[in-house]
């Protein structure tokens, strides 16, 4: 393990500028970033397209060892792969985001993936997204975040998002901000890892900010939790 590298925890709500966030953390300190929501997503895909029954623990077994998932940097970007192939757009669509949340609350599920989570951080140096970083993969992370923002930002971004994709054929408005609140619900209120701000986390609200801004506020906690490390001098957060 690098003495200098730290664990990064990105947690909060749907669409809420995670990913922008432990993207951009990882690419100045030059950290691996994983989106683990595309994780659950890619397990998602694969249950929608092989009829898995989400009540039958036997199936659900079965098919979870049948799953590989792994990334690729292309051009710059991260993409998604499900045994072998490349299902980054696919991931993102509506049936998809409609679906993934229940697959999520399988205990089975997050079992597999957390555990996959875990190895993928194991030498420090890596900034994570999801719902339950800090406080079940990465209980330890030195510097732990959740973000939140209006659901009327979070929807406006996701449409926007999904506009540039030319994702949003046939889609309204409202539906979008309904599978963000659903999402939300579901995540916030399962049995298993419920979404949850961790205890140590620091909350930052981005409704009002841009993501340079927020990109900015976090690197100086990173820095300063990084030169303690080094130093065993403490600055104030
Ligand atoms: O991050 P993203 O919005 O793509 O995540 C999709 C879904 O995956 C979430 O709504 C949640 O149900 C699930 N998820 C989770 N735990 C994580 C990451 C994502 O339960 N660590």
């Amino acid at each position: 393990m690098n003495k200098s590298k730290i664990t990064i925890a990105v947690d909060g709500y749907a669409a809420c500028g995670k990913s922008t966030l432990a993207k951009a953390l990882a690419k100045v300190l030059n950290y691996v970033y994983v989106d683990s929501g595309a994780m659950y997503r890619a397990v998602t895909l694969y249950f929608l397209d092989n009829n898995i029954d989400i009540q039958d623990a036997q199936m659900i077994d079965s098919a979870i060892g049948e799953i590989d998932i792994h990334f690729e940097i292309i051009d710059g970007k991260n993409h998604t792969f499900l045994n072998g192939k490349n299902v980054e757009k696919e991931i993102r669509t509506l049936r998809v985001s409609d679906f993934v949340s229940p697959v999520a609350t399988i205990s089975a599920v997050r079992r597999a993936l957390v555990k996959l989570q875990q190895e993928m951080g194991s030498k420090g140096g890596i900034a994570m997204d999801g719902r339950d970083i800090g406080t079940v993969v990465f209980k330890d992370a030195e510097l732990k975040l959740f973000l939140t923002a209006s659901i009327e930002e979070r929807s406006r971004r996701r449409m926007l998002e999904w506009e540039s994709k030319g994702m949003m054929e046939g889609i309204n408005k409202e539906e979008v901000a309904e599978n963000l609140k659903k999402r939300d619900h579901i995540d916030s209120t399962r049995k298993d890892s419920p979404l949850c701000k961790a205890e140590d986390a620091i909350v930052i609200d981005n409704s009002n900010l841009t993501p340079e801004e927020q990109l900015s506020y976090s690197l100086d906690l990173a820095k300063k939790i990084i030169e303690k490390k080094l130093t065993g001098v403490v600055k104030e957060l």
